[in-house]
């Protein structure tokens, strides 16, 4: 598998140096897949999470269609990628530098968070592409400084998330202003039926292209459950951190709040923390990335929004500090570890608040994942019980004392996932939004 196989998917000399100089020797399933379609003009639906290489699929053809044709007087929009988050929408717009070194095209990122000028002043000079998340475009079309009309290529990217993050309508708004004469390109991690209908609402007769990881990626992550009180979790956070000498470790909490509070306690316990989340300022988030990047820091705390898309190497650890409410965050989360083929190990903590939570997520990956409960802090008290349904628990219950904290059970192997399990993936693609999503959506 060499330069050749890129040759043999149609790019052009200046990409496939491009892809060489990036160190890309051959193209991954996504590009392969989707690469020669979208340059014979047609549509693509991508089922494929961040690490894919998915960026390049999309962004290669593009840049190759577009610089067939260069730029005649005064530049305008002919690519626009929506993208859910600033982080993914920076490290998109960063992509197109890479690929686009030796052509003749200008793009450029905007989102909210900073000041506009800057972003008014280059979409004044003319641009030909376009990374935006969807509030901030909105404005400046809104505001007169952006003309979405002569759209050539319209990318929605992390399509779920979008959803997720409560977009829709955003979407929907900049979709009925785009020309109708275009190529579109959707990218989703998963696809729950609202993502297939928002496809069907505007793809022309696409080619679906699904690399979606099932159990590939899970499969390469040592995965551990560990059942335990609410109040014991930081303890034993801090316990694994230290005994595990934790060098790179991304922790998830499901808000806010929850981040910022455990990056104070880990200080408090002689850890160094930082936590990433939309309530901070960009600068503040793309310093305590570069730090984490960079290893100086070794632990970064974050929302899964926050999150998304982030692609840091090397991340030895990840924990599900609280268990996600969505079963798909779960998979994204841990596949944050064992990236380009390396292993990694997922911690994930459940108190009885979310044994439901973990129920769904096993329902999910098919699978049961292996439990831990050599550690001082188990509570049998959070195995789901036999037959639970996935999904939320009433908060509180039996969170305060120990009612059956018997450490000695084998616990869940025991019986069978509590006789949740359904093989094969069933669930797999199905909706799990729910009375959550309002509360996810400020992430
Ligand atoms: P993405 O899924 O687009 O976020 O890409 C994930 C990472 O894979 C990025 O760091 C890319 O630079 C890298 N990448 C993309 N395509 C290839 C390839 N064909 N070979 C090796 N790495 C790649």
């Amino acid at each position: 598998m060499k330069m050749s196989d890129f040759t043999s998917l149609g790019l052009s000399e200046s990409l496939l140096q491009a892809v060489k100089n990036e160190g890309y020797t051959s193209p991954t399933p996504v590009q392969e897949q989707s690469i020669p379609p979208l340059l014979a003009g047609r549509d693509v639906l991508g089922v494929a999470q961040t690490g894919t290489g998915k960026t390049a699929a999309f962004a290669l053809p593009v840049l190759q269609v577009m610089s067939r044709s260069p730029p005649q007087g005064k530049r305008f929009i002919r690519a626009l990628v929506l993208s859910p988050t600033r982080e993914l929408a920076a490290q998109i717009d960063e992509r197109f530098s890479a690929y686009s070194e030796h052509l003749d095209i200008r793009h450029r990122v905007i989102f909210g968070g900073v000041g506009q000028n800057p972003q008014v002043r280059a979409l004044q000079k003319g641009l030909d592409i376009l990374i935006a998340t969807p509030g901030r475009l909105l404005d400046l079309i809104g505001q007169g400084h952006a003309d979405i009309t002569k759209v050539e290529f319209f990318v929605l990217d992390e399509a779920d998330r979008m959803l997720d993050m409560g977009f829709i309508r955003d979407i929907q708004k900049v979709l009925k202003l785009l020309p109708q004469r275009r190529q579109n390109l959707l990218f989703s991690a998963t696809m729950p039926a609202s993502i297939s209908s928002l496809a069907g609402s505007f793809l022309n007769d696409a080619v679906m292209v699904d690399v979606s990881p099932k159990e590939l990626t899970v499969e390469k992550i040592e995965q551990r459950i560990m059942f335990t009180r609410k109040s014991d979790k930081r303890t034993l956070l801090v316990k694994i951190i230290k005994d595990e000498r934790v060098s790179k470790g991304l922790i998830f909490t499901r808000t806010k709040h929850g981040a910022n509070r455990l990056v104070k306690q880990l200080e408090q316990s002689g850890l160094d923390a930082v936590a990433i989340h939309g309530n901070k300022s960009q600068g503040a988030r793309t310093k305590a990335l570069a730090s984490f990047k960079k290893g100086s820091i070794p632990i970064l705390v974050a929302t899964d929004i926050a999150s998304r898309g982030i692609d840091v190497e090397g991340i030895t650890h990840v924990f599900n500090y609280d268990l996600p409410n969505e079963p798909e965050s779960y998979v994204h989360r841990i596949g944050r570890t064992a990236r380009a083929g390396r292993s990694g190990i997922a911690y994930a903590f459940c108190d009885d608040t979310e044994s439901g939570y973990l129920v769904g997520i096993q329902q999910l990956i098919g699978k049961d994942i292996p439990v831990d409960d050599s550690h001082q802090f188990h509570y049998a008290g959070a195995i789901p019980k036999p037959g639970q349904k996935p999904g939320k628990m009433k908060e509180g219950k039996g969170s305060g004392k120990p009612r059956n904290n018997n450490r000695n059970r084998s616990s869940q192997g025991s019986k069978k996932g509590g006789g949740q399990s359904q093989r094969g993936n069933s669930n797999r693609g199905q909706p799990h939004r729910s009375n959550n999503q309002s509360r996810q959506r400020r992430q």
